[in-house]
């Protein structure tokens, strides 16, 4: 396959840590220019939006849009509009309907489109799905907390409106989730707290069952010092299985399970290469519905605002 010439949209944070890395170090892309308001990247034609990009740059080929989600739907209509492939940085939008839209688009243009998924490339997540597969699952329970003062310093954007606050982290969570056990997860309840200033919760508790009716309690804290947890446990009817850091780690019954060390972004890159290769679409919403989900019929409480 012919080089995929490629355009990073959106020069933040994720796209400089795990974007331009994970490019640079796969031989199916060449990263050829990049889009953002204010930020520039060293050594390429830079613009500070996607129609100037293609203006100046027309032979871009795919777009990795790594905006804050509020501008993704745009961009994203822009870019399947002209053609392009496109990969979605998680939440791959603001709303269930717009990712929707996007992935009737791309259909009809015939482009590849990946609504990504980063923690689903953790290297514990698809030998934690094979080893769910074999088994009866009794119940599961989720503990992603982490200090969003650490991690997302001077982030504004995720207390505004389609900013999903402490789902920014915790939807990683349900990717994983989502990803490893066998049927859809349904939602019963949800806890939601909301700091007087921000438009987003800064904890959430979930209630949730697994098809077979195990229950599912899924524990989010953007305030959490000390530790951090990004685990998952699951208990079933043989031994019980729990994913760390975030699904890097697999254990069985406190045993270490060896697992590859592929990074996350560079799995999610070579299964865009696939898409783009083969014009197909990987839009899976199930994670931003429960998210969506949790919105529709949580319980709201108001606590201290949040000060940064
Ligand atoms: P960030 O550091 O705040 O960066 C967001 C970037 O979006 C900004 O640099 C801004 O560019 C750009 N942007 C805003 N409006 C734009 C527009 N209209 N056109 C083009 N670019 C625009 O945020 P981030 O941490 O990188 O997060 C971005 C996305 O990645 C979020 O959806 C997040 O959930 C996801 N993500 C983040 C992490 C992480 O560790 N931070 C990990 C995985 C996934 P300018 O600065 O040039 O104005």
């Amino acid at each position: 396959m012919a080089t995929i010439k490629i355009a990073l949209i959106g020069l933040g944070k994720i796209a400089r840590d795990e974007h331009i890395p994970a490019l640079a170090a796969n031989e199916d892309f060449e990263l050829i220019a990049a889009a953002s308001p204010h930020n520039k990247l060293n050594g390429l034609p830079n613009f500070t939006d996607l129609p100037a990009l293609l203006a100046g740059v027309p032979e871009v080929g795919a777009v990795a849009i790594c905006t804050t989600p509020q501008v993704r739907f745009d961009i994203a209509r822009y870019a399947l509009q002209y053609g392009l492939h496109v990969l979605l940085e998680k939440p791959p939008g603001m709303s269930v309907s717009e990712v929707i839209a996007l992935a009737d688009l791309a259909k009809q243009k015939g482009v590849a489109l990946f609504a990504s998924w980063h923690s689903r490339h953790a290297c514990g997540v698809e030998p934690a799905r094979a080893w769910l597969s074999a088994r009866r699952i009794k119940s599961i329970a989720v503990s992603w907390k982490e200090d969003v003062r650490v991690w997302h310093p001077g982030q504004t954007w995720i207390w505004q409106p389609g900013g999903l606050g402490v789902f920014d982290p915790g939807i990683n969570a349900l990717s994983i989730l989502t990803r490893i056990i066998p049927g859809p997860l349904a939602l019963l309840n949800a806890d939601l707290s909301f700091p007087e200033n921000c438009a987003t919760p800064i904890a959430a508790r979930l209630e949730l069952r697994e098809q077979s009716g195990a229950p599912v309690q899924v524990d989010l804290d953007f305030l959490q010092t000390g530790p951090q947890t990004w685990n998952i446990g699951i208990e079933t009817d043989a031994e019980v299985l729990e994913l760390s850091l975030g699904g890097k780690v697999l254990s069985i019954d406190g045993r270490g399970v060896p697992t590859s060390s592929v990074g996350e972004y560079a799995g999610l890159y070579a299964h865009f290469a696939e898409l783009v290769k083969n014009r197909r679409i990987d839009v899976d919403t199930a994670p931003l519905q429960l998210v969506a989900d949790a919105f529709l019929c949580g319980r709201r409480a108001a606590v201290d605002p949040f000060v940064e």
